[in-house]
């Protein structure tokens, strides 16, 4: 059975825009799947109906496994929404305390969290004190901390220069790789999802729909 099952999603926005209909997707437990569209066709929507952060007004989305817990779901968002006041350390640590780890070992997961992504040594930084690369790292590093059983990405790295960019896509995929976590990765980036995803769903806009699912049998050689 797949980790989450969409049957003829809908989603009618309170303006009238019907932003997706009639999406029928499955997400295999360790896949990599891309979301590619132009901007406007309903990929942020399909996102966070995925993530419940917005309910569906048509078909069903089902987690075949059992209901996910808020720290099943790991998102992250083009802008990294961490806490300024606090250190990087902290941010990361946050979704562990909100469910009820000591603060110990919370803090001790967080650095093991921050060491994936890159930033060991960077556990006493401000966010202000990172470049937007590092804050995204950050960003990553505190959605995989509660081990979800999905990441999802919203154009995460959409805001960041091309250098930055394409060093991010090679330590997500060195990541994936070793890990094998279960990946939604919304993009318009053509290359991003021939170079990151095994498999790419192509959506069009008015009204928003999946047009095309391809595999990606072999990995595109790494650059
Ligand atoms: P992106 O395409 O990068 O996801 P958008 O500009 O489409 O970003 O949307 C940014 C935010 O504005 C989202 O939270 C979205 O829900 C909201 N939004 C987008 N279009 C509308 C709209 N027509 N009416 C109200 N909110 C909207
Ligand atoms: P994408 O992520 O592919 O850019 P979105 O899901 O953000 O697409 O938007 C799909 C459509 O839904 C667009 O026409 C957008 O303007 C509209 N939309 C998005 N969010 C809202 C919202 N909160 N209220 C009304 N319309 C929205």
């Amino acid at each position: 059975a797949p980790l989450v099952a969409l049957r003829g999603v809908a989603k009618r926005y309170d303006s009238g825009t019907l932003a997706v209909q009639g999406i029928d997707l499955d997400i295999a437990a360790g896949d990599f799947l891309a979301l590619l569209g132009p901007s406007g066709c309903g990929k942020s929507t399909l996102l966070r109906m995925i993530a419940r952060l917005s309910a569906t007004t048509g078909g069903s989305i089902d987690w075949p496994g059992g209901r996910p817990q808020a720290r099943d779901i790991g998102f992250v968002f083009q802008e990294p929404t961490l806490m300024p006041w606090a250190t990087a350390l902290a941010n990361v640590a946050l979704p562990l305390e909100l469910a009820g780890l000591p603060k110990r070992e919370a803090a001790a997961r967080a650095a093991d969290s921050l060491a994936r992504v890159e930033l060991r040594g960077f556990e006493a930084a401000y966010p202000r004190a990172l470049s937007g690369g590092m804050r995204m790292r950050v960003s990553i590093a505190r959605a995989l901390v509660t081990k979800p059983r999905l990441l999802l990405m919203d154009e995460p790295f959409a805001a960041l220069d091309e250098i930055t960019r394409f060093r991010l896509n090679n330590d997500l995929l060195t990541l994936w790789e070793a890990e094998r976590f279960t990946v939604v990765f919304v993009t318009h980036s053509v290359f991003e999802s021939v170079y990151l995803a095994r498999r790419i769903a192509v959506m069009a806009p008015r009204p928003g729909r999946i047009h095309a699912e391809l595999a990606v049998d072999a990995p595109y050689p790494r650059g």
